[in-house]
């Protein structure tokens, strides 16, 4: 057999595999579904609740299932019977521009992509997340959310693309190395500057009012060695009841995001819990750690790139006579999907040592009780599943599953966080030992001092 025909089996079988996959952890996480609630847990949802978490885990499923199949029908069709060579065909002769080619390829499958997830997101949105009481969103938002998301999708990926086509026509020896380069360089002034013109598109932010809830924050933060400048809301509340709060930017630019839901549903107490969790983070350096180990992963992918462009060998086994750069990279990419499964397991791991890090940041500045009991309000509103079967909580989860986290959390530890300042707890049962704010720096041993870029 021809190298490129075994290419071609090897492709057809990466999509069937990975759509396997993908059902046997669903079938796995049903199976787990029955399974008895953790004790740590046990409470979290009654009788009645813990049947709707059920209902709308079910839901979910289903709804994965479907999405999933039809992708790997079109998917498989579409390779199997010549659609790329059709494709291919189609874009050379509508322009004779080498960028624009690469453009109308990709952008064939980013709007096939669209227009195909875009019922689901709509069923997703109105029929599951209505019926459960989380979906705020109003048609017009929705519409409004997806048109922007769209555009700005097609502005940043195509923007990419044109670039990474351009340069290889320039210099197709050092196009990898150049639109690493330059991908770098727009990946992290994308970050830096997201706050400030990518989030507004969608979200309100305004800071953190004047009040017990600010002071509160910033008294731990002081402790916690942390300059805080920069705490917003974000008005999430218009589209969904689900909760969370998030950390972004560097340098300068860096915030933490509390939803308004957070705020809503949560004590000021289990707020600051969770905040404890994502100065955690950036205390242990994990965005740092998270962007430069993708960036050595797509110098890696760029340079595998380089190897491949101009084969003809790969272009055949997506039945095309001539190489370019679009169907080489597009084969390359899906001849990668099993590394790429790897990469994901490994990425996920590595992200659940982090979050681990993180609840130990807060667990040692005596946030364990509060962050736990913030974790359990949030999930339970959320209808979380508090059984994921162990497999899939290794090909999926980013964070540890509830109930290791709520473990580790509320193990004994004589320091706690409450009403705005740290108490030792009493051996005896009798009444806490408030520690003074003059105290506070220094006191808590885990905190190691930083190392790592100056501004960080
Ligand atoms: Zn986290």
């Amino acid at each position: 057999m021809a190298l490129s025909q075994f290419l071609y089996w090897a492709i057809i079988a990466f999509i069937v595999a990975d759509f396997a996959i993908g059902l046997w952890l669903t079938i796995l996480n049903a199976k787990a579904s029955t399974w008895p609630v953790p004790k740590v847990l046990e409470g979290l949802y009654d009788d009645e609740k813990y049947r709707k978490q059920q209902a709308y885990a079910s839901e979910n499923r289903k709804i994965g299932f479907i999405t999933s199949s039809i992708s790997l029908v079109i998917s498989l069709a579409f390779f199997a019977f010549g659609g790329f060579a059709w494709l291919d065909g189609v874009v050379r002769g509508m322009t004779g521009s080498y960028v624009l080619r690469s453009l109308l390829f990709f952008g064939f499958f980013f709007v096939v992509d669209f227009l195909v997830s875009l019922p689901f997101d709509i069923y997703s949105t109105f029929s599951i997340e209505q019926r459960y009481g989380f979906n705020k969103s109003t048609p017009k938002l929705f519409a409004g959310d997806t048109i922007k998301n769209f555009l700005l999708n097609a502005v940043i990926n195509g923007g990419l693309l044109c670039l990474a086509t351009w340069i290889y026509t320039l210099s197709p020896d050092w196009f990898w190395l150049i639109s690493f380069a330059a991908f770098s360089l727009v990946t992290l002034g994308v970050q830096y500057f997201a706050s400030e013109i990518i989030v507004p598109l969608f979200n309100k932010q305004k800071p953190l009012e004047e009040g017990p809830l600010r002071d509160s924050i910033e008294a731990f933060a002081k402790m916690a060695g942390f300059q805080l400048e920069n705490i917003y809301v974000m008005d999430e509340s218009k589209r969904t009841t689900k909760a969370n709060a998030y950390f972004t930017g560097f340098g300068k630019k860096k915030r933490v995001v509390l939803f308004d839901t957070l705020i809503e549903q949560l004590t000021s107490d289990e707020i600051v819990g969770v905040l404890a969790h994502e100065i955690g983070h950036y205390k242990r350096l994990h965005l740092w750690k998270m962007m430069s180990s993708s960036l050595v992963e797509s110098l890696i992918l760029f340079w595998l790139v380089s190897l491949i462009i101009n084969s003809p060998v790969i272009a055949a086994a997506a039945g095309c006579t001539e190489p370019s750069f679009w169907i080489n990279v597009q084969v390359f990419l899906m001849l990668l999907s099993p590394i790429g499964l790897i990469q994901g397991l490994a990425d996920n791991a590595v992200s659940r040592k982090h979050e681990r890090q993180a609840d130990d940041f807060a667990f040692h500045h005596g946030c364990g009780a509060s962050e736990a009991s913030a974790l359990k309000k949030m999930s339970a509103q959320a209808l979380s599943n508090l059984t994921p079967h162990p497999i899939v909580v290794r090909f999926e989860y980013s964070h540890p599953t509830l109930a290791e986290r709520v473990e580790s959390l509320e193990r004994p530890f004589p320091i706690i966080w409450k009403e705005g300042a740290l108490h030792v707890k009493s051996h005896t049962g009798g009444k806490d030992t408030r520690i003074p704010e003059e105290e506070y720096v220094g006191f808590l041993p885990s905190d190691k001092p930083r190392k790592g870029p100056k501004g960080l």
